[in-house]
């Protein structure tokens, strides 16, 4: 049967939880608690979590059980990912992990209307289906993975539509990082307005 999500957002769909370290963007190396919630559409071919596609896979949760959990940890930030996380009202969900006194990190592609409070989005746009106008604007980080060439031209159509205060991030899809990586070395180098964010958890061989 298909999950009813109610709207309130005080069930989501939880493919997985675990505490770890950041290892991209702005916040790597940091202490976090993910949350990774199933469901998304965006369709990436180089997407390294496809298992959390369909949500009907992963079981409605409680927000209130996976705030204990979260709370639990001495690293008082979280990270909800997916999937697409905003396909889902994040308001509650946040709203109670704040009152916890944790910090709350997003990373979407923009894709679904921003719900929630936060303390960090990290917008990272995709080709597949592009962010929504009016989300770029709140992004505290724009973090781009370069899968060709081309991708350069890309990120620099977002870049302007994120605020002056925005961090931007060029990062390489994993399975093309050898080619990649250089160009996005020269890249910097030549626009030092962004910044490498590489899979540092990928080297740790962590989560
Ligand atoms: S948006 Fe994220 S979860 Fe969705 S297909 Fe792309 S990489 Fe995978």
């Amino acid at each position: 049967m298909a999950h009813q999500i109610p709207e309130d957002g005080t069930l989501l769909p939880l493919m997985e939880e675990f505490y770890t370290i950041q290892g991209e963007g702005f916040n790597t190396g940091k202490a976090a608690y993910f949350i990774r919630l199933g469901g998304c559409d965006v369709g990436c071919h180089w997407c390294d979590v496809k298992e959390s596609w369909d949500a009907e896979l992963h079981p409605l949760t409680p927000a209130d059980a996976i705030v204990a959990k979260a709370e639990s940890y001495p690293g008082k930030a979280v990270v909800i990912t997916g999937g697409e996380p905003l396909i889902y009202n994040l308001d509650y969900l946040t709203r109670r992990l704040r009152e916890k006194g944790i910090l709350t990190f997003i990373e979407t592609s923009g894709a679904y209307p921003l719900s929630g409070d936060w303390d960090w989005i990290c917008l990272s746009p995709k080709k597949f289906k592009a962010p929504r106008p009016d989300i770029t604007p709140y992004a505290n980080e724009l973090k781009v993975i370069v899968f060709n060439k081309s991708d350069f031209e890309w990120a620099e159509k977002y870049a302007e539509t994120v605020s002056a205060n925005c961090k931007l991030y060029l990062q390489p899809e994993w399975s093309k990082s050898k080619e990649i990586t250089p160009l996005i070395i020269d890249y910097v180098m030549a626009n030092p307005k962004w910044e490498i964010s590489l899979q540092t958890h990928k080297f740790l061989n962590i989560p």
